[in-house]
Parts: structure tokens; C-alpha cells; sequence
């Protein structure tokens, strides 16, 4: 038997006993190929080029969970802008759900970190070290030699190093590259939480990247789990057309065809498209959770159909319904609803992001009685609300705030006592300001009165300047 044909029954990661059979993808070369080396080559440089870009003389993205400050391409949020999060979610994983319901997994195969870095670097690591398919196989069934120790050894090195290029890159996009610099070349006693997380990373890293591997995508990922509810039979695949490849040409099926006549299918059952796959399973066997969509079996097959002078895409990107010869495009609902969330996501966030003031409040009145009443000793009565000022930050700049009301309201004689004058509003700030209104009884008209807040930056060269003003309800005794 064939050692690349498949048990009916188990994993191909599986032997009789459930013990794990490594596997040895071998290399393959077409189109496929040769655009996945380069997505994957723009991919890597994006992620460890990305932290040390600047705009305007901040890092381009930086996620600073400690000081609460998140940085997107000249784009400052703060914690309490964490709402906006859910859109960015939304976006991206119905953005996610639209291309698998169009292009089957294409995410996992051209673009997910799990598939790039083992492809794209430690496969590529293990290939220049330990040679093609058949010497790795040969080398990992062989007793221990210096030859083979010597090889092991490189080889974990050069892993070693990556994962830690890998993690250290990741740290950067977190407490960004002048700290990850500082930190390298300072002991790790001084910054202990980042070098345990630095560590661990690591060890998950090589862990996973060099040993765990397709085991990851096969029992680990739940995207690859859901992703048959988000497809139908219209989603594009990585497929293997039956009507024309059966019956493939097994000995018996070619002493069946010698004997009545009959007609083989193109396959020829060389097992190139098995021999190449990097989660070991046979395509042949129809859509797989298993398959990742890497394209390897398409380049093998295209390249063994040019051999034998035949059409090539015995193997191929295609809908189930394409193969069935239902080229028709018929509407999509799923689709269209997955598209129409990202769509009304994206213009949340954009809205959101427009509306967003550098200095934002927010007036709220305080939980105590609505008002409380202030006789004074020349027997005037006087009324007194108190307001909580929520106030935000997000200006990159240390504000001294100064509540005041507008003059018309002020010669009524309105006016505002708070604790701090000016109220200091550091970068970043989400905090309340107590601000009481004081006035007299007669400013009410049937209880109430609106009047205009203007919160004002006195730090400022020219004089105060108006941040934000915003409208605020004094409330009394109907008199
Ligand atoms: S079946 Fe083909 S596309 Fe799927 S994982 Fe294997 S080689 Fe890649
Ligand atoms: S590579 Fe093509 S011809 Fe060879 S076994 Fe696979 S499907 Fe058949």
C-alpha cells in the first residue's frame, strides 16, 4: 500500500495507537506558491516594520494598555473610547465571515499568523538546515548521530531566534520600541512583567511554530470549526473535481479498464497532492475541516496534469456548485447580510471618529436632591444645584479648565463655586469635576431655568479659549 494513502478512519496526524505522526510536507512550486511567498513576505515586513513607523512623531500603532493610551496611525484614543472597539470588531469579523462565505478559508491560507510564520519562516528555516521533505524524514528516523545533533541544534537556534524576533516585535507594539530598546539592554529584574510575558510568548511561540504546528488548525482553532456554517455551495473551495478525476487509476481500476475497456479518470493517483499538504489529508476525499485552503495541492497537481500533457485544475478553486458545472450566479443573501453589517459598522466607527471632540463633557446632575435652598443673614434666599462635570481628554495636552456661564446669565446673578480653579485636565484624563450654581430664587421661571456652560482652557498664550459649551437645567421652587 500506498504510504500516503490515508486510514478511512483516524487523522492523518494519528497513527492505530493515537500517537501523533509528524508530518513532512514537501515543497511544491506554480502560481499559487509564488504569490503566497510574496503575500507572506509583505505580511512579515508589515508586522515587524509596523512599530517603528512614526506619525506625527508618535508610534504609527500602539496599544499602551499601562498608561490607557492607544495610538492608530495619528489617531489618539483613551480607555473610555473603548466602545468603539465593538465596531472595529464587528468590521473585522463579519469582514471575516463575508470572505469566507465568498472565498471559503481563504484567511487561514494566505493571511492568518499561525499559517504565514510557519510557512513563511520556520518551514523555510527547517528546508535550508535539514533539506527537502525526504531528508527531514530521513534525518527524523535516524538513530542520533553528531550529524544529526548538529543539525538539531542549528535548527532550534535559528527557531529560537525567530520566536524571539516574533515576540519582541509583538511587545513593541505594545510598550513601544524606545521602552522595548530600554528594556533589552536593562536586566529583566527591573521590568519583570514584560520579560515573563516576553518569555512565555516565546515558549508558546516555539512551541506551537516549530513542534505544535497543522495540530493547532486541526483540533485547536475554532474558526476552523464554524467555518462550514458561514460557507454553502456557492463559497469558493480548494476542491478536487470528481466527475473528472475518477475513476483515478488505482491497479485495480487500470486491470478493471484493461480487461472491459472502460475510460480512467485523469487522476493518475501519483499522491503528489497528499505528499505536499501541510495538515496531511487527501483532498480527494472532499471538503475537510482539516484543509486550510494553502493551495499546495492545486501547484502539485497543476504540475503533475502539465506533465502528462492534460488540462491542468484537476484541483482547483472552485464552488461546489461550480464543479457541478453551475456556473450561474445566482443572489446571495449571506453575503449581502454579512457585507451590510460591515458596511453599517464601518460607518458607525468613521461617524464615531468624526464626532469625536479632542475635549468632550458631559453634564450630569448629581444624585443628591435635585436642589437645596441657602438663606443668608441679610435674609436672601439662594438656590443651589449640583452638577457633576464629566470630562474627557484626548487632546494630547494638559488643559486648566474653567467652568463659566454665559454673561447674560452671570449679570442674573448665576455663578458657579467649584473646588478647583482651574480644575486641572491632564491627557488621557476621564474624570468629574463638582461644579455647584448658585443663584437666586427669582432666576427660576416655573421651577426651571436653562443656561449655557462654557468650560474654557485658560492655559493657554492667547487667553482663555472656549473648549466645548454645553447647556445645563437649573432647577428650584416654582415661586
Ligand atoms: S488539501 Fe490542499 S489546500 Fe487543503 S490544506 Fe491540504 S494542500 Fe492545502
Ligand atoms: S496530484 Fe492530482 S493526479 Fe496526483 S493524486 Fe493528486 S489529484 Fe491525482
Amino acid at each position: 500500500m500506498n504510504p500516503f494513502e490515508l486510514h478511512p478512519d483516524r487523522l492523518s496526524t494519528t497513527d492505530e495507537t493515537g500517537k501523533r505522526i509528524f508530518l513532512f510536507p514537501a515543497d511544491v512550486r506554480g502560481f499559487f506558491r509564488s504569490w503566497r511567498t510574496r503575500v507572506q513576505f509583505v505580511l512579515i515586513l508589515f508586522f515587524l516594520g509596523l512599530p517603528w513607523v512614526r506619525v506625527d512623531g508618535e508610534q504609527a500603532v500602539l496599544l499602551d494598555i499601562t498608561n490607557r493610551k492607544f495610538e492608530f496611525f495619528g489617531l489618539s484614543l483613551r480607555a473610555h473610547n473603548a466602545p468603539l472597539l465593538l465596531f472595529v470588531l464587528a468590521v473585522a469579523g463579519f469582514g471575516l465571515f463575508f470572505a469566507t462565505a465568498i472565498w471559503g478559508r481563504v484567511w487561514c491560507g494566505w493571511a492568518c499568523p499561525q499559517t504565514v510564520f510557519i510557512d513563511g519562516v520556520f518551514r523555510r528555516i527547517e528546508r535550508w538546515i535539514e533539506g527537502s521533505a525526504l531528508e527531514r524524514r530521513q534525518l527524523a528516523s535516524a538513530p542520533w548521530s553528531a550529524r544529526k545533533i548538529l543539525k538539531r541544534s542549528l535548527k532550534w537556534s535559528a527557531f529560537l531566534s525567530a520566536s524571539l524576533v516574533i515576540t519582541h516585535s509583538f511587545l513593541a507594539y505594545f510598550v513601544g520600541t524606545e521602552n522595548l530598546a530600554r528594556m533589552i539592554k536593562s536586566s529583566p529584574v527591573e521590568n519583570w512583567g514584560s520579560f515573563l510575558f516576553m518569555a512565555v510568548s516565546t515558549s508558546i511561540i516555539l512551541f506551537d511554530f516549530a513542534w505544535f504546528r497543522e495540530q493547532f488548525c486541526t483540533i485547536v482553532c475554532p474558526y476552523g470549526r464554524f467555518q462550514s456554517v458561514l460557507m454553502d455551495s456557492r463559497s469558493k473551495i480548494v476542491a478536487y473535481n470528481l466527475s473528472r478525476g475518477e475513476p483515478r487509476a488505482t491497479p485495480q481500476a487500470k486491470a478493471i479498464s484493461k480487461t472491459h475497456g472502460t475510460k480512467l479518470g485523469d487522476c493518475v493517483n501519483c499522491y503528489r497532492c497528499v505528499q505536499v499538504c501541510p495538515t496531511g489529508i487527501d483532498i480527494r476525499r472532499g471538503v475537510q475541516m482539516e484543509c486550510i485552503a494553502c493551495t499546495a495541492c492545486i501547484d502539485a497537481c497543476d504540475e503533475v496534469m502539465a506533465k502528462l500533457k492534460k488540462p491542468t485544475g484537476l484541483i482547483r478553486y472552485d464552488s461546489l456548485a461550480g464543479l457541478q458545472g453551475k456556473t450561474k450566479t445566482r443572489f446571495r443573501l449571506r453575503p449581502v447580510v454579512y457585507l451590510s453589517v460591515v458596511a453599517i459598522s464601518a460607518l458607525a466607527l468613521i461617524l464615531s471618529l468624526a464626532w469625536m471632540k479632542p475635549v468632550d463633557v458631559a453634564v450630569l446632575r448629581a444624585k443628591e436632591s435635585p436642589y437645596t435652598l441657602q438663606t443668608t443673614e441679610a435674609g436672601e434666599v439662594f438656590v443651589l444645584n449640583h452638577f457633576k462635570i464629566e470630562l474627557s481628554n484626548q487632546s494630547g495636552a494638559l488643559h486648566q479648565i474653567i467652568f463659566e456661564l454665559h454673561p447674560e446669565e452671570s449679570s442674573l446673578g448665576v455663578s458657579l463655586v467649584t473646588a478647583l480653579k482651574p480644575f486641572p485636565l491632564k491627557d488621557g484624563d476621564l474624570t468629574r469635576a463638582d461644579v455647584f450654581a448658585r443663584f437666586p430664587k427669582n432666576v427660576l421661571s416655573n421651577g426651571q431655568r436653562k443656561v449655557r456652560l462654557k468650560v474654557q482652557d485658560q492655559n493657554t498664550q492667547t487667553g482663555q479659549i472656549i473648549l466645548i459649551e454645553k447647556e445645563m437645567t437649573l432647577v428650584g421652587p416654582f415661586t
